[in-house]
């Protein structure tokens, strides 16, 4: 076959003709913030405007500017978004949700009864409540239904549903019968007919297990290193896994580009897996001095998930609740340490990340964790809004594209009513919700 040759003037002529600038309008948005925190853990500015274009922030400057200073095209379009009155901040991220998970007392036999499909279905409304409190960006930290939490991130991703960006691990590594094997309390012809991908034993089985999760399209690997409060088991709260598993897992998911998200709740467990090189521990309930050095060490994140406790709390006190005797037994051991553990690797200087585990309790309440890491945790409100942006963008490895208002970044844009450095409590009602620079709730009109 002869080859054409294409000459110079034509290629430029090409380029040029093609160039987006010239076949496609740029979307403008100029956010008018009251007061900014573009990059939390640095100053509050006021008056500021916010320039996205396409999207993403293109620059932050002085007052409340209008178009004339923005190099802008015939076809191109402009909005203007009046946020003079609000606090504007850069979106939420939260570390660890379930948008296929709901618990109640009905969701055992939910498992049973609904379809992958009608899962997403009910996921993509959590992913939609998710949203509109505010976090944009959030890691979906497990789904026994795998097929339905990729579709979600899949359908907010091409714009079919609306959601978060949405970073999933497919199905948890877990052992059989541990945690994270959600079968191990049916009746067998129930246990045989749910699946199973992520449950491994041997650490042959646990690399097959990660290589099947990355193979379905994971973003990161979580595994159930140790017990966890809500599976129906009396195997205590520590670790579930031998060494050379462990060990396994986080080797097979990193070699492939992952990160290793842990569940933990044992220091047995916890310093097990951070010893062999996981990225986040989940919850972290009894971390111990030893803990921490490691954490240190390793610079992994604390992803502490305080806001599990919460609906837990009632159901411990409640003798007619719908825990059972395990459940409740592990329950009661973890609610002693809600103070303890976030404060004390908090003030050791561990790396901490917001995380909800949302799905545990309500969807779209994950506001509330800022407030309880400053109650609680022992976090000042600037640190907590860090934990809940910065942080997060780092644990998941985007710290180049989502955490903060800079240039190049998405814009993922919230706003308040009110000081969130005064009183942490309103970011639980935020009234502006931008996603990649189009607006989803505006409720300041
Ligand atoms: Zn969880």
């Amino acid at each position: 076959m002869k080859l054409t040759r294409i000459s110079f003037p034509r290629i430029v002529f090409s380029l040029i003709f093609l160039s987006p600038a010239y076949a496609f309008a740029t979307e403008w948005d100029i956010v008018h913030a009251g007061k900014l925190l573009a990059i939390p853990g640095e100053k509050v500015e006021n008056e500021k405007s916010v320039i996205l274009k396409d999207g993403k922030v293109f620059d932050v400057r002085d007052g409340f500017i209008d178009s004339t200073s923005l190099p802008i095209n015939e076809k191109d379009t402009i909005e203007v978004h009046d946020l003079r009155d609000n606090f504007v901040l850069p979106g939420f991220i939260d570390g660890h949700v379930h948008l296929t998970l709901y618990f109640t007392p009905k969701e055992r036999i939910n498992w049973v009864n609904m379809s992958d499909a009608d899962i997403a279905i009910r996921g993509a409304k959590y992913a939609k409540e998710t949203l509109l409190a505010g976090f944009t960006s959030v890691r979906d930290m497990g789904a026994f239904t795998e097929d339905a939490v990729y579709a979600i991130r899949d359908g907010i991703n091409e714009g079919h549903i609306v959601g978060p960006r949405t970073f999933v691990s497919g199905h948890p590594i877990a052992i059989n019968g541990g945690h994270g094997d959600i079968t191990h309390s049916f009746n067998p012809a129930v246990s045989n007919a749910l699946r199973t991908t992520g449950i491994c034993d041997g650490a042959a089985e646990c690399r097959k297990a990660v290589r099947e999760q990355i193979r379905l399209k994971a973003d990161h690997i979580k595994l159930t290193a140790t017990a966890g409060v809500m599976s129906d088991s009396n195997a205590g709260l520590e670790l579930q896994f031998f060494e050379d598993e462990l060990e396994a897992i986080v080797k097979s998911a990193q070699l492939m580009g992952r990160k290793v998200a842990a569940h933990a709740h044992g220091p047995e467990g916890i310093n097990a897996v951070l010893r062999a090189g996981a990225n986040t521990i989940e919850h972290g309930t009894f971390l111990n001095d030893e803990s921490i050095e490691l954490f240190k060490s390793t610079g992994a994140y604390l992803s502490p998930t305080m806001s599990a406790f919460l609906p837990l709390m009632p159901l411990v006190d409640d003798p007619n609740s719908f825990l059972t005797e395990s459940q409740r037994e592990k329950a009661e051991e973890a609610v002693k340490f809600f103070n303890r553990y976030v404060r004390k690797a908090h003030k050791a200087g561990v790396k901490i990340a917001l995380s909800t585990d949302a799905g545990v309790g309500p969807h779209g309440a994950n506001g509330i964790e800022f407030r309880l890491l400053v109650e609680y945790g022992g976090m000042t409100p600037m640190e907590a809004i860090k934990a809940g942006t910065i942080n997060g963008a780092d644990n998941l490895g985007k710290l180049d594209e989502l955490g903060s208002l800079e240039k190049g970044k998405w814009g993922d844009v919230v706003a308040v009513d009110g000081d969130p450095l005064q009183d942490i409590s309103v970011l639980e009602n935020v009234n502006f919700v931008m996603k990649g620079g189009k607006v989803f709730k505006n409720a300041t009109l």
